[in-house]
């Protein structure tokens, strides 16, 4: 059977051209990167190398460049980095409703440690107004925390906005990128963030690598405590061929950014079209026209998400109800609670995410198969039938 892959803001397929890269730091130059030997200078060019293709992709310089285990790391490094070496007897924290359990759950932490954070809310365009970050702050807010895309509706945040609000200021600002570094333009200068992470796993590199970047100047206590790695930010023993491979996806999404973007986007454009064309009561979640070209979050009502899932995978078709760290709980997506959608609405709805290996193909076999699966679903609901009962009444009423 042929199968597609539609989940791509879970993880996405290693590039094989990174893997053929990675291959020699896993064999023959498997040395400490530490070491002043012959084979710990062959890891160390390797990460260095690396630390100037990941600075290159953000407009950064190397020196700002911390390799982490992932997104998760980066996050918690970010947060409680900047909160704990700030000083001050109050602390205040101001996020979104709508960020990663990365970054949400470490804001949770810190209100348990006595720090009080803000969250600020988003309508249903699912974009965060930078007013409502402004009118958040106060006098002791350390650290404003939003992220750039949203992982379950793609939706862009207005970053440069927020990152002038706090410049002006004087507040750190930390960006999760996780989800627009290598599908859009980054600049960490124009966005005016002082912190920003990354995850190469999401970006068609290995998984459990990422990467932070630290403004020169900030401070910021370690999360870990050890060794004097990564210029004393991040002990332990570097992951060189993760690095490596990281540092080769970020090239390769840098050179391809812009050919990749317009191809991605036309094909999420045909699915969801097509969709929406084929398949009765489906709405689009959030600001259709701030997002990045890999997303899109739709509900498609009457049906139930799991149930959705499993039957396009028997199908050959993977997509998820959004982000795979919520998935398995019933508790509905906070993100999608948070743009207002019922917890039935919530609990209909699917995310395709698209990514470098998706073709043409792929979209024709989806839309040839997904209606099919809808209509099923919704045959056996109660809900649905007297929906489209009701409707036929209220036509033939209205004639
Ligand atoms: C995947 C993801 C993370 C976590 O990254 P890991 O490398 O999996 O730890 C954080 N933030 C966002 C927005 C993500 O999509």
């Amino acid at each position: 059977m042929k199968r597609v892959y539609f989940d791509n803001n879970a993880t996405t397929p290693l590039a094989p051209e990174v893997f053929e890269l990675m291959r020699p730091y896993m064999l023959e130059d498997y040395g400490n990167a530490s070491s002043i030997h012959w084979f710990g200078q062959r890891a160390k060019a390797g990460v260095e190398k690396a630390r100037e293709q990941v600075a290159r992709l953000l407009n950064a310089r190397a020196s700002e460049i911390v390799f982490t285990s992932g997104g998760t790391e980066s996050d918690n490094t970010a947060i409680l980095g900047i909160v704990e070496a700030a000083r001050g007897e109050r602390k205040h924290v101001v996020t979104s409703t709508i960020e990663h359990p990365a970054v949400l759950s470490t804001a949770k932490l810190l209100e348990k440690r006595g720090v009080s954070v803000s969250y600020v809310r988003v309508g249903s365009s699912g974009v965060i107004d930078p007013a409502d970050v402004a009118n958040a702050l106060r006098p002791e807010t350390v650290l404003i925390s939003v992220m750039h895309a949203n992982n379950e509706l793609g939706t862009l945040q207005p970053l440069e906005e927020i990152g002038r609000i706090a410049r002006e200021r004087d507040i750190y600002f930390h960006a999760d990128a996780v989800q627009s570094i290598g599908k859009i333009p980054v600049d960490v200068e124009k966005l005016a963030v002082d912190l920003l992470a990354l995850s190469a796993h999401k970006l068609n590199g290995p998984k459990g690598v990422g990467a932070l970047y630290i403004r020169r100047g900030t401070i910021l206590r370690p999360l870990l405590h050890g060794g004097h790695h990564e210029r004393d930010r991040r002990p332990g023993t570097e992951n060189v061929a993760g690095i490596v491979g990281l540092g080769a996806a970020a090239e390769i999404a840098r050179i391809h950014l812009a050919e990749e973007h317009d191809r991605v986007a036309a094909l999420r454009d045909r699915l969801e079209a097509g969709i929406l064309a084929s398949v009765p009561r489906v709405v689009v979640n959030g600001d259709r026209a701030h997002r990045v070209p890999t997303t899109t979050n739709m509900t498609f009502d009457y049906i139930e998400g799991e149930g959705f899932v499993i039957a396009t995978d028997l199908r050959g078709i993977a997509c998820s109800t959004g982000s795979a760290c919520s998935s398995g709980s019933l508790e509905p997506s906070h993100v999608l609670s948070a743009i207002g959608l019922k917890p039935e609405q919530a609990r209909a709805s699917i995310r395709f995410s698209l990514g470098r290996f998706n073709t043409d193909e792929d979209v024709d076999l989806a839309l040839k198969t997904l209606p099919a699966v809808v209509e099923q679903l919704r045959a056996v609901s109660p809900h649905y039938k007297s929906a489209v009962t009701s409707d036929k009444q209220a036509k033939t009423g209205a004639q």
